[in-house]
């Protein structure tokens, strides 16, 4: 009988291989597509979603790197031009905030710094996060191409998106407006509606006496400057008022000259169908008097105190001001009652839950119809394929009533408008224009580099990897970031390259806990991806979060489900030790070589269809319940099953290896004297004798 290596005697310790193993992989140089052998092979290529450079890896990082490493190892064991292209996030707002947050905790304030101090301090900080970063990487390991590692501030990076930029405004879709924004005064710069949330609450609303009209309103405070009164032209309570008519009348700090207005935007159901309005301070009424050319005026400053139109107010905080000024409606007779349930939605910053004050700010904003309009004609007509259909009709729907784009953003950490002023004059420019021009302070948007990530990162226009790898194959993130991020470089990839970014997207679900409940730090319920891979190993971990978990629905993460695939490790690793002590020499049995080879060809098109679940979940269970319990038990005692057991191992090996890539490597450095690594192996097809 054959020696079995030694190793095999013990149980699987992962713990013991995996780093030397990763460095074997990446010394071969194989990660990088150019250096594989086969030299025709068609390009595959995936461009991963930079994890932002502000922490440790999450459960949902692991599940990305898992499913696109598995994607990327069956594409190049497939022969393909094999490349998964790296990169990091500086992630603008997100990775300003997790700083802030420090910064507060050390008792400084951004807002007391020098903007290039802050943004010398965030940079130092993103750099020590993006090596951290890279190296839970390649624990969890990642096969992608660090060569051609892309950092979202690089140099070529920060050219492409000032050429995509320059290239809006030159063709008229990008403009400077002075628009209501989502203003976040804790945070101090505004947001896109995508940036903010919607909750539901319940105030108080305050119906007022307006002259002859009583209006509705949950923020009296606001209604300082309020000139204008609105209601519908067809609702006969108010058919004696005219358009344009003027009233005298009592307000809360004395007498004002208010003016009827009569438009259709009103709902007449609405509280008392008659409204002040508040342009300034509120997206609907800034539509009317944009709508009417009337003018408006700020009422609370940028951080939400009151500003001198309050008279006697001015200087208090809002939340402050409002019970004084409803005391103050009451004694002047001008508080008519209290609806004390009312039951409405008000805005919030995603970051820190703090009320979005609408604001009229001087912003860049881009035309998104007519990007959209391409966006959709791709999606319809099959040039990019969404899967799931039911996301695919989420995204239609997003772009089929999508909203220009505002993308200034008031932080320091971002890459800077290439924009310049001279009084009222904007210039579109990355260098000064000359004398007199001072360079916009704002960072764009970080979705608005992300946007072009797939082309920026290959190169565009003129690169090499740009001719070969684009349009990338498939774009693998989450789906909660669909219109954050996909739609987006759907967008701007079709408008700058003309063709799709991604020929597929697979949309990933949430990783919740093993009750299903979302993680967070707060609950105390966060699983740490490196720690369960320190744990039961990475391809255990890899494998607990692939099997069960289809595209676009979420996974409940259970500790104890992984260590189910430990044992399925070393179930391997036992099965490796009984068949390396067989014989190989003599006939394969053709009835259980073609039950394999059918069983292999069916996981095969799983992967090739984006089904991956199965495809592991089908691996795992012919090793576990047939080849092991049965096939295996049956040998006991025939030596002519040997050829067999060999064959079914070594063919398994590699059909496991996208999935689990560590142990297959270690097996397969032991079996049959083998020479160079299974990651390059050929993918196995049906037995040909
Ligand atoms: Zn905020």
């Amino acid at each position: 009988m054959p020696d079995v290596p030694e190793k095999f005697l013990k149980p699987y310790d992962p713990k013991a291989v995996e780093a030397s193993i990763y460095k074997q992989w990446e010394e071969s140089g194989y990660f990088n597509p150019d250096n594989l052998p086969e030299q025709d092979g068609e390009p595959f290529t995936i461009i991963m979603p930079p994890p932002n450079a502000n922490g440790s890896l999450h459960a949902g990082h692991a599940l990305f790197v898992t499913l696109q490493d598995i994607m990327t190892r069956f594409a190049r064991m497939q022969g393909k031009k094999a490349l998964w292209l790296p990169g990091a996030d500086h992630a603008g707002f997100e990775t300003q905030v997790v700083y802030e947050r420090q910064l507060e905790k050390e008792g400084r304030s951004r807002f007391e710094m020098p903007p290039e101090q802050l943004y010398k301090e965030i940079m130092e900080f993103t750099l020590a996060n993006k090596s951290f970063m890279e190296g839970q990487l390649r624990q969890l390991g990642a096969s992608c191409d660090w060569s051609r590692e892309v950092f979202t501030l690089d140099e070529h990076v920060i050219k492409t998106v000032y050429s995509t930029f320059t290239k809006l405004n030159d063709d008229g879709l990008l403009y400077r407006g002075s628009r209501i924004v989502n203003w976040c005064p804790k945070h101090q710069t505004s947001l896109s509606n995508l940036e903010t949330e919607r909750i539901s609450r319940t105030d108080k609303l305050y119906y007022l006496k307006y002259g002859p009209f009583t209006i509705a309103t949950a923020r009296p405070e606001t209604k300082f400057g309020d000139k204008y009164v609105v209601m519908h032209p067809d609702d006969p309570r108010y058919a004696q008022y005219k358009d344009g008519q003027q009233l005298e009348l009592e307000w809360i700090n004395g007498p004002v000259t208010a003016t009827v207005v009569k438009d259709e935007a009103i709902d007449p159901e609405f509280g008392t169908g008659v409204m002040t309005i508040t342009p300034w301070h509120d997206p609907i009424d800034f539509a009317i008097a944009e709508r009417h050319k009337l003018p408006y005026e700020q009422v609370i400053d940028w951080r939400g105190k009151l500003l001198p139109i309050a008279g006697e107010f001015a200087g208090m905080n809002i939340k402050d001001a409002r019970a004084k000024i409803v005391e103050k409606l009451e004694a002047k007779g001008l508080l008519e009652k209290v609806d004390e349930a009312y039951a409405h939605e008000v805005p919030v910053c995603y970051k820190c839950n703090r009320e979005i004050e609408p604001q009229v700010k001087a912003q860049w904003f881009v035309k998104m119809e007519p990007l959209a309009k391409r966006a959709i004609e791709a999606v319809k007509n099959g040039e990019v394929t969404i899967l799931t259909e039911s996301h695919e009709k989420i995204l239609l729907h997003w772009l089929e009533n999508i909203q220009d784009w505002n993308i200034s953003r008031q932080i320091v950490w971002g890459i800077p408008i290439p924009a310049w002023q001279k009084g009222e004059e904007w210039k579109v420019s990355v260098e000064s224009p000359g004398d007199g021009w001072t360079r916009d302070p704002d960072t764009f948007d970080t979705w608005f580099s992300s946007g072009q990530w797939p082309f920026a990162t290959l190169g565009y226009p003129d690169g090499k990897d740009f001719k070969k790898f684009y349009p990338t194959t498939v774009m693998e993130t989450g789906a909660d970031i669909l219109f954050f991020w996909v739609a987006r470089m759907l967008m701007l990839g079709l408008y700058r390259t003309g063709t799709v970014p991604f020929k597929n997207v697979y949309l990933h679900g949430l990783v919740r806990d093993a009750k299903g409940q979302k993680m967070s730090k707060s609950k105390g319920n966060v699983i740490s991806p490196l720690t369960v891979s320190d744990e039961y190993g990475t391809d255990a971990l890899r494998m607990g979060l692939v099997v069960g978990n289809t595209p676009g629905t979420d996974l409940n993460l259970d500790p104890k489900k992984i260590g189910a695939y430990k044992k399925f490790a070393n179930k391997l690793w036992n099965i490796t030790r009984f068949v390396l002590a067989q014989e190989n020499t003599g006939e394969l049995k053709p009835e259980l070589v073609a039950e394999f080879d059918a069983m292999l060809e069916d996981v095969t098109k799983d992967i090739e269809q984006y089904r991956i679940y199965m495809a592991a979940e089908k691996l795992y269970h012919y090793v576990w319940d047939r080849f092991a319990a049965e096939i295996i038990e049956e040998s006991k005692g025939k030596p002519e099953y040997g050829p067999t057991l060999h064959y079914i191992l070594e063919q398994s090996l590699k059909a496991l290896h996208p999935f689990m890539p560590f142990i297959t490597e270690e097996i397969w450095q032991s079996v049959g004297g083998k020479k160079g690594l299974i990651m390059v192996e050929a993918w196995p097809t049906r037995h040909s004798s």
